[in-house]
């Protein structure tokens, strides 16, 4: 895994949480039906709690489930706003999707289930947006790309406690390229607005989507192969890009994670406690000596913190794999913490 090991405790304790996430159903006259529906499945009750236990706010941001009079989705300026419209459209989209290619054989728990697959996708597209422009991210792809990343680096690096495997973040990576796959087969000609546009096309979105989960995790995700999801020359590239994404929002979003979070998280990623509290409590040694990140000895040289140097000696020993201590090298370089000469 492309982590950078350093972050295993709260790098960055000043920046102040001041606010929260919180869900608000604005009156709806014609989706009144899928207000009940969103209520009855809890989801976005769901994800609050998450949200405000994983990310610190400088003030509050609402999530808002509205008519438009569009089918759409945005952030602007502290509140991200999910259509119903969206969501009906959806809704249509995949149930045709499922008697074209089921005919009678299937459920409305599974529409259900692709259903808020797409909404959970979107969601998490609008917090990408929204977080690039709460925390003043450096980005330099397009807006559009980069809150597709973040939507697939948190469905699949950030699984439900009881889903360990995480099939649902997959599935809603899946049915979130279907998603787009079908919008695509609806409007097969492509105008010059369409190429212009600030999002790349429902295709390339499609490719995306399926590329990354793929690279996230090939065994499961085999059928893509399979069924010629992919092509060979996209294929070799999936993991790369998908895990070259990992370690870039690992690195932007680590001085915004709540330090609680930060132990599960990278236990999720493999770490053992054990190391995770060696790391911990070199760290709080080597800041209480206060030598990060500049101190200097009477040669007037750098003096290296302990804690970094454990991070040697524990590749020497083997406890940590040459990628860790890569990462917590890139890491330590981006903080400024080791310079490298231009
Ligand atoms: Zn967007």
């Amino acid at each position: 895994m492309f982590v950078p090991s350093a972050l295993a405790v709260d790098p960055n304790p000043s920046y102040q949480d001041k606010g929260d996430f919180y869900l608000t159903y604005e009156p709806t006259y014609y989706y009144q039906e899928f207000e009940d529906w969103l209520k009855f499945e809890q989801y976005f009750e769901s994800q609050i709690p998450f949200l405000n236990e994983t990310f610190k706010l400088p003030y509050d941001v609402e999530i808002l489930i509205a008519e438009c009079n569009e089918s759409n989705a945005f952030y602007f300026d502290r509140e991200i706003k999910i259509c119903y419209e969206l969501i009906h459209e959806t809704d249509e989209r995949f149930a045709d999707y499922f008697v074209r290619v089921y005919g009678d054989n299937w459920t409305t728990e599974e529409l259900n289930y692709s259903v808020i697959n797409v909404i959970e996708n979107t969601l998490y597209h609008e917090l990408g947006h929204a977080l690039v422009d709460i925390y003043q991210l450096p980005i330099t792809g397009p807006h559009e790309s980069v809150a597709d990343q973040f939507a697939g680096f948190i469905l699949l690096e950030f699984p439900y406690e009881d889903d360990p495997t995480n099939s649902i973040g997959q599935d809603a990576m899946r049915d979130t390229a279907i998603d787009y796959w079908l919008a695509a087969e609806k409007n097969p000609d492509l105008t010059q607005t369409a190429f212009a546009d600030t999002h790349a096309l429902n295709q390339q979105r499609f490719y995306d989507l399926a590329c990354w989960a793929y690279g996230y995790d090939p065994d499961y995700n085999q059928y893509m192969i399979d069924e010629d999801w992919i092509p060979e020359n996209r294929l070799q590239w999936c993991s790369w890009e998908y895990y070259d994404s990992v370690y870039a929002w690992n690195i932007l979003l680590a001085p915004f994670y709540k330090d609680e979070i930060l132990g599960d998280y990278w236990e999720w990623q493999g770490w053992t406690y054990e190391y995770l509290h060696k790391l911990q409590s070199q760290m709080q040694s080597s800041s209480e000596s206060s030598d990060i990140p500049q101190s200097v000895t009477e040669e007037g040289m750098p003096k290296v913190p302990d804690w970094v140097r454990n991070i040697f000696i524990w590749y020497g020993e083997e406890k940590i794999s040459e990628d860790e201590l890569l990462n917590a090298i890139k890491f330590l370089v981006s903080q400024g913490i080791i310079k490298v000469s231009p």
